[in-house]
């Protein structure tokens, strides 16, 4: 089956003794002209871009012309190069053809199909306080995002692959099966670009620094990680972005020593307080609580302020607080004193 009855001189506009040349200008001149991608849904160019493609095929081979001046078509009914021309790539099989191809429509061509962005990470210190209550933290953020422009497809302008009408995949004959792959006019986007955005250069994405608000809730501790959808790289032509994950260390705290949920406190207490009980003040994430000391109390003795801790991240559910006692000696004693302490000694 042949796509035209016409004449093939006729179909590339060239006279009968036109050169190797001649032809080839024509045929480059209608290629570009009647191409699908440039005409997507227009029948007739397409009818007339298989006639183009047809005539090309036999005119810019000397042998096959030679064939043609003398048989005209019948020389070529049933040949192997014109069957099934329709449901083949109109480059495939045709050696010749698909260079000029490339070489006219290969940069308007969409090369790669859409595909997510890369993932990003970045590291953030926060202080104790701030991992117990929870904190909105500022952080700049440099990274490839989709051109506006373009809205990250690359192209300024673009129409719908015709080869696959749309669809992104084509159905090819494998023997017997019918195997449905991506369409390699538009690798699967079922886009052809027919023009490059000027912004982005076609890459469809553009390097920015950005301020990104990052909310962490209460309860996180280090190595938590915190992950921001959407604010990774940009995707590859019109693909969604990557995503942001945060890796949080929780600063030493000079204060309080965090177990899990639980904090550690060191309360100082004098040697009267110990020995003879007394309110004492101990510091919490919110702030100072006055306890009661009872007397007796040993250096070292932890005292529970159920509670008081750090919010579980994913329950809510608060840890506890342990004071531990020290108990602190006086440095400088006078002669009264001393004395005092040996009656103390006594009472062991
Ligand atoms: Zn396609
Ligand atoms: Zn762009």
């Amino acid at each position: 089956m042949t796509a035209t009855t016409k004449d093939y001189y006729e179909v590339l506009g060239v006279k009968n003794d036109a050169s190797t040349d001649e032809i080839k200008k024509a045929y480059r001149r209608l290629a570009r002209k009647y191409h699908p991608d440039l005409n997507p849904g227009d029948k007739a160019a397409e009818k007339k871009f298989k006639e183009i493609n047809e005539a090309y095929e036999v005119l810019s081979d000397p042998k096959k012309r030679a064939e043609y001046d003398r048989f005209g078509k019948a020389a070529f009914e049933g040949a192997q190069g014109f069957e099934g021309f329709t449901a083949r790539d109109f480059g495939a099989g045709f050696g010749g053809v698909e260079d000029i191809f490339s070489d006219l429509f290969g940069q308007f061509r969409h090369r790669e199909a859409p595909l997510k962005g890369p993932d990003l990470e970045t590291r953030l210190d926060i202080s104790l306080e701030e991992a117990f209550s929870g904190v909105t933290k500022a952080i700049n953020l440099r990274r490839e995002t989709a051109c506006k422009s373009c809205g990250g497809t690359g192209a300024e302008s673009s129409s719908v692959c015709s080869r696959c009408s749309g669809t992104g995949s084509i159905k090819q004959s494998r023997g017997l099966f019918r195997l449905s792959q991506p369409c390699p006019s538009c690798n699967g986007s079922g886009k052809i670009v027919s023009k490059i955005c000027q912004a982005c250069g076609g890459h469809g994405s553009t390097l920015t620094t950005e301020t990104v608000k990052i909310k962490i809730p209460p309860g996180a501790d280090t190595g938590s990680r915190v992950k921001i959808k959407g604010m990774g790289g940009a995707g590859v032509k019109g693909g969604p972005p990557g995503d942001l994950y945060i890796n949080l260390t929780v600063r030493p705290h000079p204060v309080f020593k965090r177990e899990g949920n639980d904090v550690y406190v060191e309360v100082p207490v004098t040697v009267a307080d110990a020995v003879l009980g007394g309110k004492i003040k101990v510091p919490t994430l919110e702030g100072p609580v006055t306890m009661t000391l009872p007397p007796g109390t040993d250096s070292g003795k932890k005292f529970k302020l159920k509670g008081k801790g750090i919010p579980d991240r994913r329950t809510g559910i608060r840890g506890d607080e342990f004071a531990v006692i020290k108990i602190i000696v006086p440095k400088k004693v006078t002669e009264r004193t001393r004395e005092a302490i040996r009656e103390i000694e006594r009472a062991y």
